[in-house]
């Protein structure tokens, strides 16, 4: 490996201070990977703020498109490694005012989870944040892959138009639906010619022979959808061309934009005869190009290649393309004067006084259930290990159990005469001390549960509706449905069989038995179903036989709560 870098470990760090340095619109977060606008202070309470980010190596995205008419922030994993949700959470902190704040994200399992746990930490702090999911890869569209489309460099012209509708006043929710709009209307598909290096691992993630390229490639050097002959530029652009235009179902005189992604190493020479091979094979369909942006947008480090996006255009969303932005990477960007660089190397904003750890009076019910829990989750290590090590990696029960031993030490001071931010307190201890899916799944369900319960009657009615919000909460974070092979397929008939008891004014000692025992049916109901979320995915028909460990966990600390409460 030959790059001009300090140390592999410092790469991202070190690429955020060259960028406050070079881009004097932009400002840092001296404790987070976060760059935001130097001049927030004056449009925060005037203005939508539009978040993005995800692992570094993508470079200039994300952090070149902060600036005005684009992102208020840019939060920046390692690279190819998504951020956690505390440094989304303290973008978030950091740019958003009264008129709330739009986190645009690309569909990958790890971003959907972080931003959408930190979206969630937001709103329990009071602040009014919406997320849009971009998925504009074809590349797999039609085939048997559940683990569905994946954000490519389209997102930029969703950054864009969200920034401009932002910018222009609009009011969160119609900021949301034009970048959601624009996120369905856009579609892209790439191919390269060899794969990048990350810098800490040295070697390029994978090699190609001298007369192949990958075709539908992902932007963190894992394969495309499959290996094909090397043509010439013409060849190639023109049929990368024709699945975009049929995935997309774009007819003759249609008007759309065009963007043209260089995915790092391309030189300009062959970006512009492939891109302008590109433009003709659209004309020649008859479609109306609009606008071309050519560049490198969404990188994959030196990896080389290039993607093609469209977006359909009317004359509102060319509008919002054509408007003026000071973000250094878009296109002609508007010049600002350098000025004093350390000066914009500022501290996070502080999240307010953390929860009251004051503990007014006791409450043994509640301490009971939640001991019970932790217990129970730490004697079956053992047992969710070996289930999720049979359809997933082995980590569940490891993860789980770190988790209840960090719930057990904070147990103390968890304010326990309120019911729901004592679920908000454990959400944030689950998400600090549990990786894998199930700590931002875990973290999101709880402060959901506790959101929903927050100034009702602790009641059994109450409760009810809480697993039924905390249910919709984990569906909404990762996406599944009941009948995936998830968490939800116990969780899910707990929280039904519970609310009907209640509907039906049958809620009797006996409920919460019959509700978890709705949850250990629905745990073991998963041996049969064909995983489609996680990385279970990936394994289909062989995760068979065996239940799913995250599904089974839930109804192991689900009777341990039933348990305590009825010796309570
Ligand atoms: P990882 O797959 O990252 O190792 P964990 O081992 O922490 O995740 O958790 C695995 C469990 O998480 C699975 O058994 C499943 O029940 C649950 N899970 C995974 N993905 C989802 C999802 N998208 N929605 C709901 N539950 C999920
Ligand atoms: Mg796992």
């Amino acid at each position: 490996m030959k790059k001009l870098i300090n140390a592999p470990a410092h790469v991202v760090r070190d690429m955020l201070h060259g960028l406050i340095a070079t881009n004097p619109g932009q400002s840092l977060l001296s404790r987070e990977q976060v760059l935001f606008r130097s001049d927030i202070e004056t449009v925060r309470g005037r203005q939508v703020a539009i978040i993005s980010g995800g692992g570094s190596g993508h470079e200039p995205a994300h952090g070149g498109y902060v600036g005005h008419g684009m992102l208020s922030a840019a939060v920046a994993g390692e690279v190819f490694t998504s951020p956690a949700p505390d440094s989304v959470l303290a973008a978030i902190r950091q740019v958003t005012g009264p008129p709330g704040a739009l986190l645009i994200v690309k569909n990958y399992t790890g971003d959907r989870l972080n931003f959408g746990l930190a979206a969630e930490m937001a709103r329990s702090q009071g602040l009014y944040v919406e997320t849009v999911i971009v998925a504009d890869d074809v590349a797999l569209s039609g085939s048997d892959t559940y683990a569905g489309a994946r954000g490519l460099a389209g997102t930029i012209l969703v950054h864009k138009i969200a920034g401009a509708a932002a910018a222009a006043g609009y009011s969160l929710q119609d900021v949301v639906s034009a970048a959601r709009s624009s996120a369905s209307d856009l579609a892209t598909i790439g191919l390269s010619l060899s794969a990048g290096t990350v810098p800490a691992i040295g070697k390029p993630s994978y090699l190609l022979p001298e007369d192949e390229l990958e075709l539908g490639l992902g932007i963190h050097g894992e394969p495309g959808v499959r290996r094909m002959k090397l043509h010439s530029a013409d060849v190639l652009a023109e049929q990368l061309i024709e699945t975009l235009v049929s995935v997309a179902q774009i007819r003759a005189q249609e008007r759309l934009v065009l963007l043209v992604n260089n995915l790092g190493a391309t030189t300009a020479m062959e970006l512009a005869i492939f891109g302008g091979h590109a433009v003709r094979a659209l004309q020649s369909r008859s479609v109306i190009v609009e606008r071309v942006y050519s560049g490198g947008f969404v990188t994959s480090l030196d990896a080389a290649g290039a993607s093609l996006s469209i977006l359909r255009v009317d004359d509102h969303r060319l509008a919002l393309l054509d408007t003026p932005t000071s973000a250094p990477a878009w296109p002609n960007a508007t010049p600002t004067p350098v000025g004093a660089i350390d000066q914009r190397i500022i501290v996070s904003r502080e999240a307010p006084a953390d929860l009251k750890h004051a503990r007014l009076e006791e409450n043994p019910a509640l301490r009971n259930a939640i001991q019970a829990a932790c217990e129970a989750l730490i004697s079956a290590e053992p047992h969710l290990t070996e289930l999720d090590r049979a359809s997933g990696d082995g980590d569940l029960g490891l993860n789980l159990a770190r988790g209840a031993k960090a719930v057990q030490s904070a147990l103390s001071r968890y304010p326990l005469h309120d019911a729901a931010e004592t679920l908000s307190a454990i959400a944030l201890d689950f998400q600090r001390s549990v990786g894998g899916s199930s700590g931002p799944l875990y973290a999101v369900m709880l402060l959901r549960a506790g959101k929903s319960l927050h100034g009702l009657a602790i009641d059994p009615k109450s409760w009810a509706r809480a697993a039924l919000d905390a249910c919709a909460a984990v569906a909404e974070l990762g996406g599944a449905s009941t009948g995936e092979r998830t968490m939800l397929d116990s969780l899910g008939p707990f929280a039904a069989e519970f609310n009907q008891a209640i509907q039906q004014g049958t809620a009797n000692a006996a409920t919460l038995e019959s509700a978890v025992r709705a949850a250990e049916a629905g745990a073991e109901s998963t041996s049969t179903m064909r995983p489609k979320r996680g990385r279970a995915s990936y394994l289909g028909e062989r995760a068979l036989g065996q239940p799913d460990a995250g599904a089974v966990a839930i109804s192991i600390w689900l009777r341990a709560v039933q348990r305590a409460i009825a010796n309570c």
